[in-house]
C-alpha cells in the first residue's frame, strides 16, 4: 500500500505551499506538496469550483503531476452570495483588503442583524492525470464556515474579511480568534477534511 504522494499546488505563493504541507502532512505524513512555477491561467470561471479547477487543470497539464488548487471567498446571503468569487477585488482591482472590507460594511449599513448571515467558502480542486492519456480524475472538496457580518470591525489576527466576520458559535470575530482556533474551524479546514480521504484513496489506488 503506497504511503507517499506528491502533489503540485497551483499557486506561486510560497506561504500557501507551506500551509498546505503543514495541514495535509499532519494527517497524511507521506504527502509532499510541491510548488508550481508554470504559467498561471486566466481565472475566468463563474464559481469557486470552476476557478479552482481552471488552476488545478493548468498545473496538472503543465507538470503531468497530480495537482491541487484552492479558491475561496465570502458570500453574504442578502447580497445573493456576493462578494463571492469577487472577494479579493470587491472594491476594485488593486484596492486591497481594507477597502474591500469597508465597502462591504457600507453596503450592509441598513441591514439589521438577523439578515446579516454569510459564510466563507473554500473549494479545493484535485486533478489526477491519467497515465495512459485518458481523461483525468477530478474531485472537488468544499468547506463552508457559517456566520454573520458584524456592524464594525474587531480584532487584528487573520486577513481579508476576518475582522467583520462573526463565526457561528463564537462571540468574537474571526480576527479575534487565535490562529489555531480559526485554523481548526475555518472553511479551509473543512475543505481539507473533505479532501483527505480522497487523497488517501488516490495514494492507494492511483
Ligand atoms: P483566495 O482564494 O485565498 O485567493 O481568497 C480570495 C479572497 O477571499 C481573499 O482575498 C479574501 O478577501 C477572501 N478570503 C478567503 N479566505 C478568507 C479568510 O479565511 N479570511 C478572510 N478573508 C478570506
Amino acid at each position: 500500500m503506497p504511503q507517499s504522494l506528491e502533489v503540485v499546488l497551483a499557486t506561486h505563493n510560497a506561504h500557501k505551499v507551506a500551509e498546505f504541507q503543514q495541514i495535509l502532512g499532519a494527517e497524511f505524513p507521506g504527502i509532499t506538496v510541491l510548488p508550481y512555477d508554470g504559467p498561471e491561467p486566466v481565472e475566468d470561471g463563474t464559481s469557486f469550483d470552476e476557478n479552482a479547477f481552471i488552476k488545478a487543470r493548468a498545473a496538472a497539464s503543465h507538470t503531468g503531476r497530480i495537482a491541487l488548487a484552492d479558491d475561496s471567498g465570502i458570500a453574504v446571503d442578502v447580497m445573493g452570495g456576493s462578494p463571492g468569487i469577487f472577494s479579493a477585488r470587491w472594491a476594485g482591482p488593486g484596492r486591497g483588503a481594507e477597502a474591500n472590507l469597508e465597502l462591504l460594511l457600507a453596503q450592509l449599513g441598513d441591514i439589521r442583524d438577523p439578515h446579516r448571515t454569510a459564510h466563507f467558502h473554500c473549494t479545493i480542486a484535485l486533478v489526477v492525470p491519467d497515465a495512459s492519456g485518458g481523461e483525468p480524475h477530478e474531485f472537488a472538496a468544499v468547506g463552508a464556515w457559517p456566520g454573520r457580518i458584524a456592524t464594525e470591525r474587531a480584532g487584528v489576527n487573520g486577513f481579508g474579511y476576518d475582522p467583520i466576520f462573526l463565526p457561528d458559535g463564537f462571540d468574537v470575530s474571526a480576527a479575534e480568534l487565535a490562529p489555531d482556533v480559526k485554523n481548526a474551524h475555518s472553511h479551509r479546514a473543512r475543505a481539507f477534511r473533505a479532501l483527505l480521504p480522497e487523497l488517501e484513496r488516490v495514494a492507494r489506488f492511483g
